[in-house]
């Protein structure tokens, strides 16, 4: 039966090999079911017609029904274009066309009625339109009543007549042979409990719109099969994860207890407290763990972390925190080590610089036992780093590692795996959440702790310099320190780290005698650890550093973050700069500073920082401005085989998917009942196209 969907595109009708080669190679169509699955990227109201006297030049595309009054050849060469005037009762506009001239003029049949269909735009007191569709009144293409499709075609197609129309002339013919054959994917109780529209009829109304109405229930029907079927396979994962791996159980929680009632000096938020039960939960659960935890920055995820940590040592366990950066794993030892060693843990630091004696302690350590917490960099993930019992594994800031680098952790033991918790600061709209963690669970920490002032953001631009650094010296004077940060941009190095030191000299030029230190990605660890150290201990006033400041560091008494060239930084990079300050008792201030011609996309950035300091918030903004596609980690995560569904405008649906298709896997794991086998068709359909591709690609 999936045959005839595999027929290859040369044998459709009026197809042929040609064309088939064309189809092949500009639109990836090969088979008869690639076509079917080629879907309208928009959709043309044809239902109106303009007069001409009408037009105005802000109008998107428009039809106008009028008579060609007289054609000209104007130009030599390349140069040549075809001007034709054309007139209906009300005026007259000019059609231009600059390509395809020997076949338009075919078309330009004088006296005849003819529906033209395209962008005004206005030349003095003339209206004209370049390339207007023209299609003779009553057309020989069957006009939709209601909307025209349009298909993604290419330039080369549009010359062998494979336009928008030809597309829609194949499916005209594809349609009646395939519908018969196609198979309904859900079941049909599912279908009629979200009152889905059957998969033929959505087929049909998505290539031949029969109306408004019918045309969104098609594209929410095959919405909701693209994100049900990516959640089915993501759910299917994880289940098959978590029956495969038993997790040790962790449930101790005398240390915990200790360190809450004797030692942690202030009350957690209730946000933290909830976290904190469903990684406990998790832990003891029997199962392993694969948990994410996102919280905004400064919302206390350190502490979380070091807590979840107590109950796996009070249980015989060790564990690890791993961070991506040294000067964030440094911190992170720094602030841990006074609470370890309260509760007599003992406690290391590896990174890329540690001694190779201090190495070969710790490598002792961990595998005697003795160690109970190993906090570090990558250098953790090195296979000479054995644990004796590893019990549970931090990672803090998701957004640097990989999925393979998760793995890797998995696999510290000789006999188990160890639970893992992600937790990340890069607030990720929950539908991309569902769908690039899809196999993790997620927890949120979504409230700060009590008393933190709201941080002020401001955008000023470049003229305002000299009243900007103004404000930094009184609040240096009131005893403050400053972040100054510069772009970086990889492709460019060079002249970014230019950018840094003329800003640094400009700024040591700007604030005489005052003592300011400098942070950047091609110094020394060592440097760096030195500059960050003097400014974490109040020595230096003002950082200018690039973005290796971004991840996590705590410098409460830092109260400005003034960003240079803001409108180059991506949203969730600003916001987690800005994060970088406010973490004190003192009225914080973030200041973009920008040139003053500023882009759509950028004023829209900068807007939203100042608008609001929420994370989800901005991140569904960012979400908005670049798409699903350019996020990291997107790229194996099959979001980028979506056709129709959109991560960023269809979050309710995703949502609707996803519990659907949970629903479907709590009361049928393997896909056995009867009413699912449409399901299990189709996950296996889609697991031998992507066969398929894997040999073509
Ligand atoms: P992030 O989530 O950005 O990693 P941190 O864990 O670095 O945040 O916490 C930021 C600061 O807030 C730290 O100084 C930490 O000690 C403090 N903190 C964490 N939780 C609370 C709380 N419940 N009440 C007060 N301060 C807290
Ligand atoms: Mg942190």
């Amino acid at each position: 039966m999936s045959g005839f969907f595999d027929t290859k595109i040369e044998f459709l009708k009026g197809v042929g090999p040609q064309k088939a080669a064309l189809l092949n190679s500009e639109l990836n169509i090969f088979t008869f079911g690639e076509l079917l699955q080629h879907y309208p990227f928009r959709y043309e109201d044809r239902t109106r017609f303009y007069k001409i006297r009408e037009i105005q030049a802000d109008l998107p595309l428009v039809q106008v029904v009028g008579k060609v009054l007289s054609v000209q050849s104007i130009g030599e060469g390349r140069k040549k274009r075809l001007v034709a005037q054309f007139a209906d009762e009300t005026g007259t506009i000019e059609l231009t066309w600059f390509k395809g001239l020997s076949w338009v003029s075919k078309k330009l049949v004088k006296g005849v009625p003819l529906v033209a269909f395209g962008k005004p735009q206005r030349f003095g007191s003339k209206f004209s339109m370049a390339h207007p569709d023209l299609e003779p009144l009553g057309g020989t293409v069957d006009q939709a009543p209601f909307f025209q499709p349009v298909y993604p075609t290419t330039e080369k197609l549009r010359h062998r007549f494979l336009d928008s129309k030809g597309l829609s002339r194949m499916l005209k013919g594809l349609l009646p042979l395939a519908l018969p054959k196609l198979p309904e994917t859900l079941p049909a109780a599912l279908i009629e409990s979200l009152a889905l529209l059957p998969k033929r009829d959505a087929i049909r109304e998505i290539h031949f719109p029969s109306g408004s109405d019918s045309l969104r229930k098609a594209l929410h029907r095959l919405k909701f099969e693209e994100f049900f079927f990516l959640q089915l396979r993501l759910l299917k994962l994880k289940l098959a994860r978590t029956e495969k791996y038993k997790g040790r159980v962790l449930d101790q929680t005398r240390l915990l207890t200790r360190f809450y009632h004797d030692i942690l000096p202030f009350q957690l938020t209730n946000a933290q407290k909830k976290v904190i039960r469903e990684i406990y939960n998790d832990l003891k659960s029997g199962l392993q763990m694969n948990r994410l935890v996102q919280g905004d920055v400064g919302s206390g995820k350190t502490i979380v972390a070091f807590i979840c940590l107590l109950v796996a040592v009070d249980s015989g366990y060790q564990t690890c925190l791993m961070a991506p950066t040294e000067i964030l794993a440094n911190q992170h030892y720094e602030g841990l080590m006074p609470y370890a060693q309260q509760m007599g843990l003992k406690i290391a630091l590896l990174t890329g610089s540690s001694s190779k004696k201090k190495r070969e302690e710790i490598h002792r350590e961990l595998a005697s036992g003795a160690l109970h917490l190993l906090v570090g960099t990558h250098a953790l993930l090195e296979d000479v780093v054995k644990f004796h019992r590893l019990g549970l594994a931090i990672i803090d800031e998701q957004h640097r590692f990989g999925v393979a680098q998760r793995a890797k952790l998995w696999a510290k033991n000789e006999d188990f795996y160890p639970h893992v918790l992600v937790m990340t600061a890069t607030p990720i709209p929950r539908t991309l959440a569902m769908t690039l963690y899809g196999d993790l669970d997620i927890s949120v920490i979504d409230e700060l702790p009590a008393g933190r002032k709201a941080i002020q953001t401001l955008h000023r631009y470049d003229k305002d310099r000299l009243r900007v650094f103004g404000f930094l010296k009184k609040q240096i004077e009131q005893g403050r320190q400053v972040y100054i940060v510069y772009p970086l941009i990889e492709e460019s190095e060079k002249s970014d780290l230019k950018s840094l030191m003329d800003g640094y000299e400009s700024v040591c030029r700007a604030f005489p005698g005052y003592p300011i230190g400098i942070l950047h990605g091609n110094m020394k660890s060592a440097d760096k650890e030195y500059e960050m150290n003097r400014f974490v201990t109040g020595e230096t006033k003002i950082m200018v550093a690039t973005t290796v400041i971004e991840v996590g560091v705590n410098v409460p008494n830092a109260t400005v973050m003034v960003i240079e060239n803001a409108e180059r930084f991506g949203l969730s990079q600003l916001h987690q700069l800005r994060g970088r300050v406010g973490r004190g008792a003192e009225q914080s201030y973030c200041i973009l500073m920008s040139r003053y011609e500023l882009g759509k996309d950028s004023r829209l950035r900068l807007e939203t920082m100042v608008r609001t300091s929420n994370g989800f918030e901005i991140a569904d903004v960012d979400l908005r401005i670049r798409g699903p596609g350019d996020l990291s980690g997107t790229q194996q995560s099959g979001i980028t085989d979506l056709k129709v569904a959109d991560l960023a405008k269809d979050g309710a649906i995703l949502s609707q998917a996803r519990e659907a298709a949970r629903t479907v896997l709590e009361k049928d794991p393997y896909l056995r009942f009867p009413e699912n086998k449409p399901i299990a068709d189709q996950l296996a359909r889609l697991r031998k196209n992507e066969l398929n591709w894997s040999r073509i690609s």
